[in-house]
C-alpha cells in the first residue's frame, strides 16, 4: 500500500496514513502517541474490503487457472523426477551387473592363467626345457646311442621297457619318461 507521506503544505498537517490508498483525509496534526491504526475510519475499512473482494471476484477465474497450471507443472516435475530416479536405478543396476561380470571375467582369467602355468610347468619340467636335451635324455634313459639309426619312438619304447616299474624300474624314472613324452609330443616328429 502506497503511503503518501508528504506535507500538505500547511504547517503540521499531513495526509492520512491509513491502508486505504484513496483516503484523502488530511490530518491537521500528525498522530504523535500510541499505535497507528490500520484504518482511520470504518468508511476507509469498508472501502478497502469492497475493493479487495471485487478484485477477488474479478480474478477468481484467473487464480483458479493459475492454480491449475501450477498444479500441472508440479505434477509434471514430479513425473520427471520419478522417471529420472527410475533411470538412475536402472543404470546403477546395469553397472553393478557389469562390475560383477568383469570380476567374474577377471577371476576366470586368473584361474585360466594359473591353470596354464601349472600345465606348462608340468609339460616343461625345469632343467629339461629344450627339445634337443629331452631327446638326448630319452636316449640316455634307453641306454642307446643317438646315431640316427633309431627313431625317437623306438628309443622311448626301449627306455620305457627298461624303466617300467613292473620290470624293476623306478617310478621316478617312469614319471620322467612320461613328462619327456608330453614335452616331445608338442613339437617333435616321433618317427625321426
Ligand atoms: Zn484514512
Amino acid at each position: 500500500m502506497a503511503r503518501r507521506d508528504r506535507n500538505s503544505g500547511v504547517r503540521g498537517a499531513t495526509w492520512c496514513r491509513c491502508e486505504w490508498p484513496a483516503c484523502g483525509r488530511i490530518w491537521s496534526r500528525p498522530p504523535t502517541t500510541g499505535p497507528v491504526p490500520a484504518f482511520c475510519s470504518d468508511a476507509c475499512k469498508q472501502a478497502c474490503w469492497r475493493h479487495r473482494s471485487g478484485l477477488r471476484q474479478r480474478f477468481a477465474a484467473d487464480l483458479r487457472a493459475f492454480d491449475q497450471v501450477r498444479a500441472a507443472r508440479r505434477r509434471w516435475w514430479r513425473e520427471v523426477g520419478a522417471r529420472r530416479a527410475e533411470r538412475q536405478a536402472h543404470w546403477r543396476a546395469k553397472e553393478a551387473r557389469w562390475r560383477r561380470q568383469e570380476q567374474r571375467w577377471a577371476r576366470e582369467d586368473a584361474e585360466w592363467r594359473a591353470w596354464q602355468q601349472q600345465f606348462n610347468a608340468r609339460r616343461t619340467p625345469p632343467g629339461r626345457t629344450s627339445i634337443p636335451r629331452a631327446r638326448e635324455r630319452v636316449f640316455e634313459l634307453a641306454g642307446l646311442d643317438d646315431d640316427t639309426t633309431l627313431s625317437l619312438r623306438t628309443a622311448w619304447r626301449a627306455a620305457a621297457q627298461r624303466h617300467h616299474p613292473d620290470r624293476g624300474g623306478t617310478t621316478a624314472a617312469m614319471q620322467e619318461l612320461v613328462d619327456l613324452k608330453e614335452l616331445l609330443d608338442t613339437q617333435t616328429d616321433w618317427r625321426a
